[in-house]
């Protein structure tokens, strides 16, 4: 298991539970204390959990936070922006498509939707069957690698015809950008953004 990876899972048990113990965290990701013990403070230092007597806790969200992104804590209202939806209903919000595949790519349970703006048309669609394009010579509007969602293969290839980049389904797209991210690169850019100001 990738640190990531781990680092989401701590996340997401802090998020559920008010309280997680750390034996419980090395029980789930099956990894030493002292590793999680690595992982929680990085994740303190970004901000996202706080350690207490009592055990590993979230941080109050204040109301700025409740735009930021699930995965960087970016502001998720730009138009690239996407919102996944889960079988059960809960929802959470992305900045952008490359952290969309990223949550596409920890969690188990597959979202149902990934509601997404078409970067060319500007409509709403379900980008669970969206064409992605990687590798474009954009410049980065958010996060790196870069991807863009389009609804449909004709603007898409027509897209690549311009500014370059490669087609993919959702599938090879999720396992593009892994592949593509350098270690930690989501959260190292949130602490650069929030950074200042915490
Ligand atoms: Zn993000
Ligand atoms: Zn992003």
């Amino acid at each position: 298991m990738k640190p990531l990876e781990r680092r989401s899972i701590i996340a997401d048990m802090v998020k559920k539970h008010e309280i997680v113990q750390v034996t419980d965290i090395s029980r789930v990701c099956q990894v030493s204390e002292m590793t999680i013990y690595r992982d929680i403070q990085k994740l303190q230092q970004e901000g996202r959990v706080l350690k207490t007597s009592r055990g590993i806790t979230s941080v109050k969200t204040d109301s700025a936070d409740e735009n930021a992104c699930v995965c960087c804590f970016k502001p998720s209202e730009s138009r690239l922006a996407a919102r996944i939806v889960y079988e059960d209903g809960s929802a959470e919000k992305v900045c952008c498509a490359h952290c969309a595949l990223l949550r596409f790519k920890e969690k188990k349970e597959k979202p149902k939707q990934i509601i997404s703006r078409d970067f060319m048309l500007d409509t709403t669609f379900n980008a669970r069957r969206a064409v992605f394009v990687v590798g474009s010579s954009l410049p980065v509007l958010c996060c790196s690698p870069h991807v863009l969602a389009f609804q449909r293969r004709e603007e898409a290839a027509k897209f690549i015809k311009g500014f370059g980049g490669s087609l993919h389904t959702i599938e090879e797209a999720a396992d593009a950008v892994e592949n593509g991210m350098e270690d930690d690169c989501c959260f190292t850019s949130h602490f650069n953004h929030f950074g200042k100001e915490r």
